[in-house]
């Protein structure tokens, strides 16, 4: 473990806490994260006794370019260092045991030994610490095997996972998170014990399961999360409407597709091509209407009509209660939702200029996510049916191209404003002037002028006179 440990920081703490004499360990996330050769930022060192007294100590030691942050209430402090290149954040604890009561995932801490802390921490491969004193220096303490677990890519609990999951319901978000994250399986005694404890979850506020979710939409196959919070139990008290996605029907012979996999196929599809967190959203949410708009008719089978318009209603509702944030993240994936059914239908008709004019018009310059979303809603197991609907969608790229070359509507400015009108006939803020905008807004739409203030004022002009509407001499 010594190669892991090179950064002069460690060398240094550890001589604090020499001089100190003071057992110390970084601890948690930071080692597992060394084990995995995964970046990590923040580093937690744990001591016994006192966190804040070595902090202090360092602080001293390092001199100007550090600055220390106590958290009394915690018992904990924060040493950040910046000099030159070198630039690094440590948080100190004392080693802690924790009990709990069952009506909060708040713990009654009290001092304790390295084991004690140990036993506290969620996951076997989170429990992981390495000795920072000189005569043990790089020495791993691993009492619960997190490295043949790392190894195994396992997730368990190092103690009783009913306690475990129990004592604070998080984990369970937690557990389904590293899983997601690292591609690792939840161990079967865990995993059942989530099932178990899946009510437990309620007490956990809705702001720290967002950050989880967070984690796992950001996760390169986000899906694996979602069937996780499917399989535990966990989803109904999450996202009920989620798991109201799941099922089909089957009446006279016709069954419709199970929407809550084809959503998470979806996701996964937009994941393997973009970063974009609130794109991930979307297509989360694209179908979401879907089990409330589901009828079936003799003659046209299972339909979902409007459930792209009714989906995107529902979105403020969803983000509200599981705190997602209401702001311009929100819009844009109510946006999609509302959106997502129009290059489909256009790839399915004749792609004509206007109806790629108005899609433009409609979507800005969220057009290209929303033809990646599109594209990656073409799920289906019929090879020859997904390469005709990207062929056309491909001619719908082509023609979005060629025609925000020539018209540019993507980031549509109406060539004739309300003001003017106004001035011109002396009317003042009225209906009229609404209808003459947008009669201007369809005609340029629609292709029967181009996107330029002569041709528009000219046609202005024509639709005043035949509404009745004259100028003032
Ligand atoms: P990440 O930083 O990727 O979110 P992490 O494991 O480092 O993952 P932190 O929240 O930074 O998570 O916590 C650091 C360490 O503290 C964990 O590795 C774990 O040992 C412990 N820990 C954090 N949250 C809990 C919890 N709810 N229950 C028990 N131990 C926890
Ligand atoms: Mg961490």
């Amino acid at each position: 473990m010594h190669k892991h440990l090179e950064q002069p920081i460690f060398k240094l703490i550890g001589q604090v806490a020499d001089e100190l004499q003071r057992p110390c360990f970084v601890i948690g996330g930071y080692v597992r994260d060394i084990v995995l050769c995964r970046q990590s930022k923040d580093i937690d060192v744990v001591t016994l006794g006192s966190g804040i007294e070595l902090a202090e100590a360092l602080c001293k030691k390092l001199g100007r370019g550090a600055h220390l942050s106590v958290f009394r209430n915690f018992g904990t402090a924060q040493v950040k260092y910046r000099k030159g290149h070198e630039s690094w954040e440590v948080e100190f604890v004392g080693a802690r045991r924790e009990s709990y009561s069952r009506n909060s995932r708040k713990p009654i801490v009290e001092d304790g030994t390295l084991q004690d802390d140990q036993n506290r921490r969620d996951f076997t491969i989170n429990a992981l610490a390495l000795c920072l004193n000189s005569d043990h220096y790089g020495e791993l303490v691993d009492p619960f095997d997190g490295m043949g677990d790392i190894e195994r890519e396992i997730i368990r609990t190092p103690l009783d996972p009913d306690i475990t999951f129990s004592d604070d319901p998080l984990r369970m978000m937690r557990a389904i998170r590293f899983a997601t994250q690292l591609n690792f399986r939840i161990y079967p005694d865990t995993f059942d014990a989530i099932k178990r404890n899946k009510e437990r979850i309620k007490i956990i506020s809705r702001e720290r399961i967002a950050d989880e979710l967070g984690k796992i939409i950001r996760a390169d196959i986000p899906s694996r999360g979602f069937i996780l919070l499917d399989e535990s139990g966990l989803l109904p008290f999450i996202c009920p409407e989620l798991a109201a996605l799941k099922g089909s029907e089957t009446i006279d012979g016709h069954g419709h597709k199970d929407n809550f996999y084809h959503t998470l196929t979806v996701l996964d599809n937009v994941a393997l091509r973009s970063r974009n967190e609130w794109l991930r959203w979307a297509a989360l949410f694209h179908d979401i209407a879907k089990p409330r708009t589901k009828r079936y008719d003799a003659r046209l089978g299972w339909t979902f009509h409007n459930h792209n318009f009714i989906g995107a209603k529902m979105i403020p509702g969803i983000f509200r209660t599981m705190k997602l944030p209401l702001n311009e993240h929100m819009k844009y994936v109510q946006k999609l939702v509302e959106l997502h059914m129009r290059p489909i239908v256009l790839a399915e008709e004749e792609v004509t200029d206007s109806a790629v004019r108005r899609l433009l018009f409609d979507a800005g310059n969220d057009i290209d996510e929303l033809m990646l979303l599109c594209e990656a809603d073409i799920t289906s197991r019929n090879a020859e049916k997904v390469r005709r609907y990207l062929d056309n969608f491909a001619l719908v790229r082509r023609k979005l191209e060629e025609i925000e070359e020539k018209d540019r509507v993507r980031n549509f400015q109406p060539p004739v404003g309300g003001e003017e009108i106004m001035e011109y006939f002396a009317l003042p803020p009225s209906r009229e002037v609404g209808e003459l905008k947008s009669a201007i807004k369809n005609a340029i739409l629609d292709g029967i002028i181009p996107n330029e203030r002569e041709a528009a004022w000219q046609y202005m002009l024509d639709q005043a006179a035949q509404m009745g509407i004259e100028k003032k001499v």
